[in-house]
């Protein structure tokens, strides 16, 4: 399957000599190969996961056979080699279902391969990139501490500059594969006098003497994923580790959270489109009054909102990879999709228990676990008030957002 996405896919990337039509229909085979394994091997036992918080091992194991582990990683280091679109697409699919398995995709390819391909040395691409973008070994992105979650810059973990290597010592929290991750990439403070710019980004390998991990967070939704603090205690980590240059950390984490957001940005379409799609399903089988309750206006006017913003969700989601993928300015775009998006989850979720009047708020209907899973959608990779904070400053500096620049 991953050869018949990549051939098809590389067919249609090949740009002018590819027609409109092969890159549609490359998207299309692709949403189709994530939506088959979605429907075949991730929603079975997804209402169990999800009650039991058991981690979804065989699933991502699917997911990186499939290439979705490494889904925009060079080739050259195991990945498949797509694009942001591509992307998203996917997500999308994989998010309609199952949010814990898309989290672990979503933090695993934006905030750990993407930056890691983009600012690490060859020598630790070679040694990390295959198993990560093989899904093999998993990846976590610890910035968030207990004292700093959107004021990323207040960092208390440090990384002390030892001459050939860095020691570090701090606890990160609610990381995302916290305990699964077998590479972690730990922004630190090293030089506390040259504030933000004096902050690191490193690639710690889990398996690191001092490296431990708390307990797997008990949540509302995305409860299969694994969520907990990482320990770090007196952690050797040789120079060479470094993403970037010295002081580069905290850009590194802005970046790649920039294009973390657009895969938020498209697990909340996929939490939002799923909520449409079982909703309007629901609502042409259930009779109330002698007809399907989608001859009632006042159903028939839900689904037709949730059909425009679920469309309009979706276009700037796109709208935000391709930026990324043209190599244009994307950080407004991927703050204003993620905003919008997850807020669609929100409503769109809801609105799809409403259509299930009581059968709605039983797990038999997944309906109930899309509203628990869209809330994190507003919350992590910067809330809402963040992302209001991001767009505003970009309005306000006078960079007049364009919608075709
Ligand atoms: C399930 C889950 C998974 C996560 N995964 C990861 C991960 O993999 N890696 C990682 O590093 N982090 C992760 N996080 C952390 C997440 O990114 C933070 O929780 C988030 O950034 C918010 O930080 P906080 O919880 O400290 O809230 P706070 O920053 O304390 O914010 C509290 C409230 O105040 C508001 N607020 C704060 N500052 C402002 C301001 N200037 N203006 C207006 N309002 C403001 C916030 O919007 C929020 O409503 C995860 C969190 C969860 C719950």
């Amino acid at each position: 399957m991953r050869n018949t996405i990549q051939q098809n896919y590389s067919l249609a990337a090949e740009g002018a000599r590819a027609s409109e039509l092969e890159a549609v229909q490359a998207a299309v085979e692709l949403a189709t190969a994530a939506r088959d394994l979605t429907q075949n091997e991730l929603k079975p036992g997804v209402i169990d996961r999800d009650r039991d918080m058991t981690h979804p091992t065989e699933q991502v194991k699917l997911m990186g056979e499939m290439g979705f582990m490494g889904i925009m990683t060079d080739p050259k280091y195991g990945g498949t080699g797509m694009d942001t679109l591509s992307y998203v697409i996917a997500l999308e699919e994989i998010s309609k279902v199952d949010n814990s398995c898309s989290v672990i995709m979503s933090a695993h390819n934006s905030l750990v391969c993407w930056g890691l391909e983009k600012y690490g040395n060859e020598e630790i691409k070679e040694k990390y990139l295959p198993q990560l973008a093989s899904g093999e070994m998993i990846g976590g992105f610890c910035l968030s501490e207990p004292e700093a979650g959107s004021d990323a810059t207040s960092q208390q973990t440090t990384a002390e500059d030892k001459g050939d290597y860095y020691l570090v010592n701090g606890t990160k929290n609610w990381i995302t594969n916290g305990k699964k991750a077998g590479a972690y990439v730990v922004i630190a403070q090293t030089d506390r006098e040259a504030g933000h710019r004096g902050i690191n980004a490193l690639l710690i390998d889990a398996s690191t003497e001092g490296v431990s991990t708390g307990i797997k967070e008990d949540k509302l939704g995305i409860r299969s994923s694994d969520t907990s603090s990482v320990m770090f205690s007196d952690v050797k980590v040789p120079k060479s580790h470094r993403l970037g240059p010295e002081g580069f950390g905290f850009k590194y984490a802005m970046k790649t959270l920039d294009g973390g957001r657009i895969g938020i940005a498209a697990q909340a379409l996929g939490i939002a489109a799923g909520s449409y799609e079982l909703a309007l399903a629901y609502s042409h089988e259930r009779k109330t009054f002698g007809k399907p309750i989608n001859k009632h206006q006042a159903i028939a006017f839900k689904l037709a909102d949730m059909a425009m913003e679920v469309e309009a969700a979706r276009m700037m989601v796109y709208r935000a990879a391709w930026l990324k993928d043209q190599g244009k300015e994307y950080a407004t775009a991927a703050a204003m999709a993620k905003l919008f998006a997850s807020e669609v989850a929100m409503k769109s979720s809801i609105e799809a228990v409403q259509v299930h009047g009581g059968y709605g708020y039983v797990k038999e209907y997944h309906v109930e676990r899309l509203m628990r899973d869209a809330k994190i959608t507003q919350i992590y990779e910067g809330t809402s008030e963040i992302q209001r904070l991001v767009i505003a400053r970009a309005v306000t500096k006078g960079d007049v957002y364009l919608p075709i620049d």
